[in-house]
């Protein structure tokens, strides 16, 4: 026999797991139950390859028993078992990878821990020391001869075992000595209910003996073992009846698939018999689920594969957009040949059939509940909205579906708005367009965006000065792929997405005479514009021009024409690519009282330091204004002591 110490991290989930007072405990029987089924699975998949690998036990089952008399629990399967190797590496360790998350958290919030925390994690075996003081897990892998014995009292350490001869292919046993606390467990009828409720639908038949329903003294009479029945249902849910499966069993389905605690958003069930038959259950998490890190480039996304009741594939990725990796889903086939390699799923085209149609149910469905559950839509959307507009990068033909469906933070509101709504209130504006042989006017809208960090970085910028006077809708773009999206994502049902810093709004038509005007003021300004070119860095600004509608700012920056955006310059230079310079339009607020005291000290000295250090102090601050970096941090400092030294003398 040999002993070992649990890994760090195991040990303080196990601490955890023997003190907790959780109220659920009897979820352990899920975990096991679900581990006998998936060792099953490996086993019936690995038959395929190596046909003497079963011998013949073929006959699948978990069985299930209790021992009220000695309070024991028994579960046993004939899956694909455990070598010496795998009982240590498996059982000694915690392989999820929320688990570590789920240490931390606990450390953090002790307090709460047991009633919010424990049932949203996934603790699988571990689970089993909530209600047993010892657990002994007897296991032979058909790699191997010998069968082997793994023990632990949840403690510090375990210790595994070689047993004496044993003639079966392959087994599991866990055998849980139930605690005092939790003995009421130990009744068949009870392991029956918790199957039903749990388990109805793991696809493998769960075995328990029938009932005895004879008195005490007949049992004392005569011993008679009771024959096996199966408790839950093998007949998978995606192959059932849609009306015959309540809401329970379809929730209970989704957190066997996901891993996830809560209700799901939504379920697309579906039954094709078409020209490629499938049966397939969809769900949509609601909230952000821990086991599944999306940012995660190796994350394992896409449906359980099963062909011909055998399950193929864990995650065929294959049949899943990635910007859908957030699904759980569930797909059996017959039209495909057990032998599927993951090159023949490629290039599959009927599983490229279904991947279209399947995309295109879930983004109806996320519109419908968009529309009809808004508050649920709200929340789902906070998880997992930046992943869904990815979406609109990676589908060419849907992406306008996809836009569709995303919602957006908006200036001055609290509530998000989507494309839709927002063009619903956004006014029209006729623009003329210059056909072949005639001018004609056409009604179009304009959606207004502004990328920002967040909504109060979006409010500092003067751009927003006209959009407020004359109550138009900005959208606040804050998510990082937002500002990637917006270089080719550029029209929405025929309505342009501008940015309100980009070159050439004009929000209300000017007319002839205040067009003249206009270049009047900007020529009789062509002192100013010279002067700054010079003070300010030339290679920075292309262009200098008035604007009348910049708030309180002296100057700001706009992005020229097929400009790239601040933001994303930023993004991109963060990322360490290679972007060049982007210069840009510095803009006069002619608006700004400063505009006269400067021209007064232009004509009384033309090379002013006075002037030169306003020009460059306005300039800084347009910068600081667009969340741009300061170059030169010190010379800001410098001036803006010299201001004050000015100020208070
Ligand atoms: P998970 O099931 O999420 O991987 P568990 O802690 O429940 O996490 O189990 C750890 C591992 O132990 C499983 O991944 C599996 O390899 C192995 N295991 C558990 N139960 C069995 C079983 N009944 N038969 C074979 N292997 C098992």
């Amino acid at each position: 026999m040999t002993k070992h110490n649990f890994e760090a991290e195991t040990g303080r989930i196990l601490e955890l797991l023997t003190h907790s007072i959780y109220s659920n405990k009897e979820i352990f029987l899920r975990e096991l139950i679900s581990n006998a089924a998936d060792a099953i699975d490996k086993a019936r998949l690995r038959s395929l390859t190596d046909t003497t690998f079963l011998w013949d036990d073929v006959d699948f089952k978990i069985v299930v028993e209790a021992d009220d008399t000695k309070n024991i629990i028994t579960i046993s399967d004939n899956g694909i078992g455990m070598t010496k190797d795998e009982l240590v590496s498996h059982l000694g360790t915690i392989a999820k990878s929320g688990t570590k998350e789920f240490v931390e958290k606990l450390q953090k919030a002790k307090e709460d821990w047991e009633h919010n925390l424990i049932g949203q994690f996934w603790v699988g075996f571990y689970s089993s020391f909530m209600v047993a003081d010892k657990v002994e897990v007897y296991s032979k892998s058909a790699l191997d001869t010998k069968a082997h014995k793994w023990s632990s009292n949840g403690k510090s350490e375990y210790s595994v075992e070689e047993l004496e001869g044993d003639d079966f292919p392959r087994w599991t046993r866990v055998v849980l000595y139930v605690d005092e606390a939790n003995k009421e467990l130990v009744h068949d009828w009870k392991l029956k209910e918790l199957i039903k409720k749990y388990s109805n639908y793991v696809g493998v038949p769960i075995m328990m003996r029938e009932y005895d329903s004879r008195t005490a003294e007949e049992k004392q009479k005569e011993e008679k073992v009771m024959p096996f029945e199966q408790i839950n249902e093998t007949k998978p849910i995606w192959k059932k009846d849609k009306k015959d499966i309540t809401l329970e069993e379809y929730k209970a389905f989704y957190q066997s698939v996901s891993n996830d605690w809560n209700e799901p958003l939504f379920t697309i069930h579906n039954n094709v018999e078409w020209m490629v038959s499938y049966k397939s259950i969809l769900f949509s998490p609601r909230e952000v689920n821990m086991y599944q890190n999306l940012a995660d480039p190796h994350l394992e996304y896409g449906p359980k594969l099963y062909v011909q009741n055998v399950l193929i594939l864990e995650h065929a990725k294959e049949l899943l957009p990635i910007w859908l990796r957030f699904v759980s889903w569930v797909i059996e086939t017959n039209d495909l040949p057990l032998n599927i390699s993951r090159e023949m799923l490629q290039d599959n085209t009927t599983l490229d059939k279904i991947k279209k149609w399947l995309t295109k149910k879930v983004i109806s469905e996320l519109a419908s509940t968009m529309k009809n559950k808004r508050e649920d839509y709200v929340k789902f959307w906070s998880n997992y909205g930046k992943v869904v507009k990815e979406g609109i990068h990676y589908e060419y033909d849907l992406k306008t579906d996809i836009a569709g469906v995303s919602l957006f933070k908006w200036i001055n509101n609290s509530e998000l708005i989507s494309l839709d709504e927002y063009l619903e209130k956004s006014p029209e504006k006729e623009i003329e367009v210059e056909l072949e042989w005639k001018k004609e006017t056409k009604k179009e809208k304009t959606i207004y965006y502004i990328i920002a960090k967040s909504e109060s970085e979006a409010l500092a910028s003067p751009y927003l000065a006209q959009f407020r006077d004359k109550n138009i809708d900005v959208l606040v773009l804050t998510d990082p792929i937002d500002s990637f999206l917006v270089q080719w994502f550029t029209e929405y049902k025929e309505a342009k997405l501008v940015s309100i810093t980009s070159w050439d709004i004009e929000l209300e038509e000017k007319t002839a005479e205040q067009k003249k005007e206009k270049e009047e003021k900007q020529k009789s300004m062509k002192w100013l514009f010279e002067l700054a070119k010079n003070t300010i860095w030339a290679e920075k600004i292309e262009e200098v021009v008035l604007n009348d509608n910049l708030w309180n700012a002296l100057w700001a920056l706009k992005t020229p024409k097929n400009g790239i955006d601040p933001q994303l310059e930023k993004m991109m230079k963060a990322m360490g690519q290679e972007v060049p310079t982007q210069k840009r339009i510095l803009e006069l607020n002619s608006k700004n009282p400063l505009v006269e005291s400067m021209k007064t000290e232009f004509e009384h000295d033309m090379k002013s330091e006075k002037l030169s250090d306003i020009i460059s102090y306005a300039y800084m601050q347009a910068v600081l204004l667009e969340w741009w970096e300061l170059e030169n941090p010190a010379a800001f400092v410098d001036l803006t002591n010299k201001f004050a030294k000015w100020y208070i003398g």
